[in-house]
């Protein structure tokens, strides 16, 4: 897997796909995640969640991320400018000190002001090294660049770091997400995440959305923003484009039916 990951690489078949971000409270597009999607000749489809962590096992992350970054920026930096990109970092990325100066110079090399770039970030990835990684996260938001928690509720979390990291958004988990309908513990740990980050000003995200009824308890909540299958699977640059414009279009109507 490695053979051929390393082949993957310098043949450039590795791209971003993108899954769209949209608010919960009015409905708008606010931007999109960029996925990794390997498509082998000999192998087939391979998860990221497979080949991520090779990559970091054997050193070749920082390429890796280097070529995905600057595809997903140059590509973000052809929607409109209110649409912001959003970036896993990996673990091995934290605990490196020149991840913040690295990021920055590839953005600008694709054209992508700091302002539309988000960085995720897991508790996990922080433990190793959590002041290299603090440093990482403050150097980015000095920047310009907001930095969000993925996968909040299930890694190591810490409320402490919470509160000393510099950070803007707080992804909750699928695990939480999946199990709102019918599950009164996952409800109250949803709400309470919420009430949460309004108390520390982080903008919330709701991870693996796939129902309508999931989407409107998350609203009632309060929570800001969702993300998940019920608004659109991971596609690639071409179709993501067509989804914007389609998105656009669908709310334009809308404005002109409610005028009307
Ligand atoms: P993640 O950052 O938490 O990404 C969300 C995962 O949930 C993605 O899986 C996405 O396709 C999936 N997902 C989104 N909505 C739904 C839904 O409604 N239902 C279900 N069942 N799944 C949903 P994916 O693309 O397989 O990525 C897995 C993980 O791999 C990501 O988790 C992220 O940690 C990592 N990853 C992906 N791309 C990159 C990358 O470019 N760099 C790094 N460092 N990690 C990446
Ligand atoms: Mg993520
Ligand atoms: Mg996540």
């Amino acid at each position: 897997l490695e053979q051929a990951l390393r082949r993957a690489i310098s043949d450039d078949i590795i791209s971003p796909h993108y899954q769209p971000i949209v608010s919960l409270q009015d409905g708008n597009l606010l931007g999109f995640e960029a996925l990794a999607r390997w498509i082998d000749p000999e192998l087939g489809f391979v998860s990221p969640a497979k080949f991520v962590p090779l990559a970091e096992e054997r050193g070749i992350i920082a390429q890796l991320t280097e070529l995905l970054l600057y595809k997903a920026a140059k590509t973000a930096a052809e929607w409109p400018e209110d649409l912001f990109l959003s970036f896993n970092l990996s673990s091995a990325q934290l605990v490196d000190p020149n991840t913040a100066r690295e990021i920055l110079k590839i953005i600008k090399r694709a054209g992508l002001p700091p302002s539309r770039l988000e960085i995720e970030v897991t508790e996990t990835a922080m433990m190793s090294d959590p002041e290299t990684a603090e440093r990482v996260i403050a150097e980015l938001h000095d920047a310009g660049v907001r930095v969000s928690m993925d996968d909040f509720g299930t890694g190591q979390s810490s409320l402490g770091r919470l509160r000393d990291l510099k950070l803007d958004k707080v992804k909750i988990d699928r695990a939480f997400v999946m199990a709102l309908s019918n599950d009164r513990p996952s409800q109250h740990i949803v709400r309470a995440i919420l009430e949460m980050c309004a108390g520390l000003d982080l903008t919330v995200v709701a991870e693996g959305i796939e129902e309508i009824d999931q989407a409107e308890n998350l609203k009632r909540y309060g929570c800001h923003a969702g993300q998940g299958y019920l608004f659109g699977k991971p596609q690639d640059a071409l179709r993501t484009m067509s989804y914007i414009r389609e998105f656009r279009r669908i709310a334009k109507s809308d404005r002109e039916a409610k005028i009307a």
